[in-house]
């Protein structure tokens, strides 16, 4: 990006200025990385989205073309918007992150990055350092900045998709745990003896309320082969008894989660994101009646249960905003 010299003909000897600060504005940039998405934008300090790229993640392809994918993306990014200007690159991944190695310890999403120090190997194709992230966590963190959280800084993000992901902003920053690990709020145990999940735990709260279970649920009831959670929602709003069911239960599994947060945490704001807040007028009377029922907190103050309002932005603006969001104080890293 070139640099704009203004200079004042009416003055004499003439004056130039080079308004650095006007035409290179301090920018990051942030990937988020999905199963089956991949998007990237250089974004300002004010949260103004500069340039973006975004493909279809084929992990099918294996490490390595994903691997190109990410660094393509970020490379492009950086010499559309200048060096001179860049704060930093962060990158949200699902699954459970390692964050002092850098490493993606398990992710059912991205098997093929898996055990492999894909921070570092980034890091050595674009010769500058990166920030690994659990792509929920970045959502939280996006929503904090950009979202619904904007006016506290103490939040928990449930994403409800084919899984079940959280995020928990604490102090304005991502809670990590000592590994970084923290937030993996879908495997909160929600019935001791529920359905198995692929953690090894039974009765996690991704298998009773993502669209993963929904459709689970529609199946084990009859209601059709191959219905997607949508098909659920279209058959409980035309008055389908089986399929409200579903949502009933679907929401009193998030109440029972959603109250061990707000009883453990006492934030002000819990966030639900994700494609099946469409049926959030059948799942959630009977979520918010169950977190009344269970968190004395909950009934007696202020606290907030409300939808996330970036939708599927919200981890890459997480994404973007974690180099600033260190510069508040430094995460886990290696010896380095
Ligand atoms: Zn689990």
């Amino acid at each position: 990006m070139g640099c704009i010299q203004k200079s004042y003909t009416g003055l004499k000897p003439t004056l130039q200025f080079c308004y650095h600060a006007l035409c290179m504005p301090e920018y990051a940039i942030g990937l988020d990385l999905g199963g089956t998405n991949l998007r990237a934008a250089a974004v300002d300090r004010a949260g103004h989205v500069l340039d973006r790229r975004a493909t279809a993640a084929n992990p099918g392809a294996g490490r390595e073309a994903m691997l190109g994918e990410m660094v393509n993306a970020i490379a492009e990014l950086r010499d559309a918007c200048g060096t001179e200007g860049l704060a930093g690159i962060g990158i949200g991944v699902p699954g459970f992150i390692l964050l002092k190695e850098g490493i993606i310890r398990n992710s059912n999403n991205l098997a093929c990055l898996e055990d492999f120090p894909i921070r570092a190997e980034i890091e050595r194709r674009l010769n500058t350092p990166v920030i690994l992230e659990n792509d929920a966590n970045a959502a939280a963190l996006g929503e904090k900045w950009m979202g619904a959280g904007r006016e506290v800084d103490d939040l928990v993000l449930l994403t409800l998709g084919t899984g079940v992901g959280g995020g928990i902003i604490s102090g304005g920053r991502v809670l990590q745990g000592y590994l970084g690990m923290a937030g993996e709020l879908g495997h909160i145990t929600v019935y001791p003896d529920g359905n198995p999940c692929g953690c090894g735990n039974r009765g996690c709260l991704e298998k009773h309320a993502s669209a993963t279970a929904i459709t689970a649920m529609a199946s084990m009831l009859r209601l059709g082969e191959g219905l997607s959670a949508r098909d659920v929602y279209e058959m409980a709003l035309g008055g389908n008894e089986k399929a409200s069911r579903i949502f009933v239960a679907m929401g009193q599994a998030l109440g029972v989660a959603l109250a061990t947060l707000v009883n453990t945490f006492n934030f002000p704001l819990y966030l639900l994101s994700g494609g099946v807040l469409a049926a959030w007028d059948l799942f959630a009377p009977p979520m918010l009646e169950e977190v009344r029922r269970r968190s004395f907190s909950f009934r007696t103050t202020a606290t907030r249960i409300e939808k996330a309002t970036l939708g599927n932005e919200a981890g890459l603006f997480g994404a973007a905003y974690l180099p600033w969001a260190e510069a508040a104080g430094p995460r886990r890293r290696g010896a380095d």
